[in-house]
């Protein structure tokens, strides 16, 4: 999952990204509202967190802006105990949730697992292509019943092309679904991760999973 956070307060923020890296979401972080709107308006996320007092643009008028372009991507409010008002003016504006500060790191961290799932539509928590699972509650990638370990960004990876098994990912669309937009675009780092990947799904089997699509990108094998 790909989280935006825009939250000025720069102790917060960190606290915040650590916690969802650490998670294996993958975080951008903006602390000024402005910066955060053209983020959000720009890039795919899975969920935004919006602090509402922010310098450049609040964010109740980030997310006035981005439902009026028609961008249904979920929202977390972050808000202060006596912002009752905002709050209740984010919600008609279509915010999903809210938490209020000071609040647990772990119940963001939770809400916004919750919030990632039920816009993408999962309900079920097992992605499964052939003989290859990805449990999304713990974690767990299988091959043939075969445990195999990956890293935070390989895990990221596997899941994005999991989820839509037979559609051609670019480069540059893994780049910006997988990564946080610190990356320079012209990297090989895709093909790196890529292959990595490769290495341990496909390797110990004559049936492969990964494809590439020359010229164009990468896929999970779909369905025949
Ligand atoms: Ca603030």
């Amino acid at each position: 999952m790909k989280v935006l956070v825009v939250e000025d307060e720069k102790k917060i923020a960190s606290l915040i990204r650590k916690d969802l890296e650490a998670r294996g979401f993958v975080v951008d972080v903006a602390h000024r509202g402005d910066e955060g709107f053209t983020l959000a308006s720009t890039q795919p996320y899975d969920v935004i967190v919006l602090d509402i007092m922010l310098p450049g643009r609040d964010g109740l008028s980030i997310l006035r802006g981005l439902r009026e372009r028609g961008m249904d991507v979920p929202v977390l409010l972050l808000t202060a105990r006596s912002e009752l008002n905002e709050r209740l003016e984010g919600l008609n504006l279509g915010a999903d949730d809210y938490l209020t500060k000071p609040f647990y790191i772990e119940e963001l961290g939770a809400r916004i697992l919750a919030l990632g799932r039920r816009a993408s539509g999962i309900a079920r928590s097992l992605l499964q292509v052939a003989d290859l699972t990805v449990n999304l509650i713990n974690r767990e990638v299988t091959r043939g019943g075969r445990k195999l370990e990956l890293t935070n960004r390989e895990f990221v990876l596997l899941e994005r092309l999991m989820r839509s098994p037979g559609r051609v990912f670019t480069r540059s669309q893994i780049l910006e679904q997988a990564w946080d937009s610190d990356f320079d675009p012209g990297t090989n780092l895709v093909d790196v991760y890529v292959q990595r990947l490769r290495k341990k799904v496909d390797s110990e089997t004559d049936v492969r999973l990964i494809e590439t699509v020359r010229g164009v990108g990468y896929r999970i094998r779909g369905p025949d």
